[in-house]
């Protein structure tokens, strides 16, 4: 068995429109790589978080440090452990990236104590580690982070974590302007009462865009895909977000909304050369702004955390 272990662990897109706290889906192409090595001291040392300097390198604050000793918690194990992040997702922004170090922690320790546990168990600690940075459980990140495709989180008393393989031409399109909205902030200006009206339409797309995925019908997919309840009450935190709209819906986009607490947008497309085309009109609204950027053209990834 081997002491050290390098993954990648990918971004995901949370929320996904109507599916507020409860839909996720992995994306490829961008994420996180973290190298985890056993140690002989008995504890956790975050030994760098490249390129952030500013995150928590104290095991007790840092997403990963929290998911590897829920972990040892549960297994009895005082193994010790160094992590290094090598971090490709800026935090805040909205598609996973504490997520993604909290998954690619857990899978890496589990793989160097010779797999105890399932994927499907590993969420659940993940999940723990996600809960100091956003101060609130939920796993619309790092479950499709720690499992790849789409996930719908049921439940969360207990965790019950419905894994869904994404349609074969499903693509995305994700625009991050690269300014920071803190989950814990975005969550606070959310109204705790939702009309009864608009609760009955949004349950009707959460549940229609279950039935189109999983028959790939990417029509359904899309008009499913809106969100009366969240989106408007958000979109004033990202800048330019109904033009923004408009344009990729414009583009062919299958459906579009706010990925996460933002300030990432995501929108469907059927497709990679209908994702290109919809990354084309989000750099066009996104130029005239002034506000630095990046885009990411992914195909809705089936793989969570990778061994590399
Ligand atoms: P995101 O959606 O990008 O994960 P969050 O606001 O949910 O954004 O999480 C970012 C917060 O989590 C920051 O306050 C950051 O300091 C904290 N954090 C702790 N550990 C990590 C980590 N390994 N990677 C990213 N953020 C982390």
């Amino acid at each position: 068995m081997s002491d050290s272990v390098k993954v990648f662990a990918p971004a995901s897109v949370s929320n996904v429109g109507c599916g507020f706290d409860i839909l996720g889906f992995a994306i490829d192409g961008v994420g996180d790589e973290m190298i985890i090595k056993k140690n002989d001291q008995n504890k956790i040392v975050i030994q760098a978080v490249k390129d952030y300097e500013n995150l928590p390198t104290d095991p007790k604050k840092n997403v990963a440090g929290v998911a590897i000793q829920a972990l040892l918690d549960e297994l009895g194990s005082n193994q010790g452990f160094d992590v290094e992040i090598i971090k490709n997702i800026k935090p805040g922004s909205g598609i996973g990236s504490s997520a993604a170090s909290a998954a690619g922690a857990v899978v890496a320790v589990n793989e160097l104590l010779d797999k105890p546990y399932t994927r499907l168990q590993l969420v659940d600690f993940a999940m723990k580690g996600e809960e100091v940075a956003s101060g609130d459980v939920h796993a619309d990140n790092v479950a499709p982070a720690t499992l790849g495709g789409f996930c719908l989180i049921r439940g969360y008393n207990p965790l019950d974590v419905i894994h869904i393989q994404p349609p074969a031409n499903l693509w995305c399109a994700v625009i991050h302007p690269q300014i920071e909205i803190k989950t814990k902030e975005a969550r606070e200006i959310l109204s705790p009462e939702i009309p009864l009206k608009k609760a009955i339409r949004q349950w009707g797309n959460v549940a229609g865009l279950m039935a189109g995925l999983y028959t790939s019908n990417y029509d359904l997919i899309g008009r499913s895909l809106e969100d009366h309840i969240v989106e408007p009450q958000r979109k004033v935190l990202i800048p330019e977000f109904d033009e923004l709209k408009l344009s990729v819906m414009k583009a062919g986009a299958l459906g579009c909304s706010i990925s996460g607490s933002g300030p990432s947008v995501f929108a469907l497309a059927n497709g990679k050369e209908s994702a290109d085309s919809i990354a084309a009109a989000m750099n066009t609204v996104y130029e005239r702004t002034g506000i630095d950027y990046k885009i990411y053209v992914s195909k809705v990834s089936e793989d969570g955390v990778k061994i590399l």
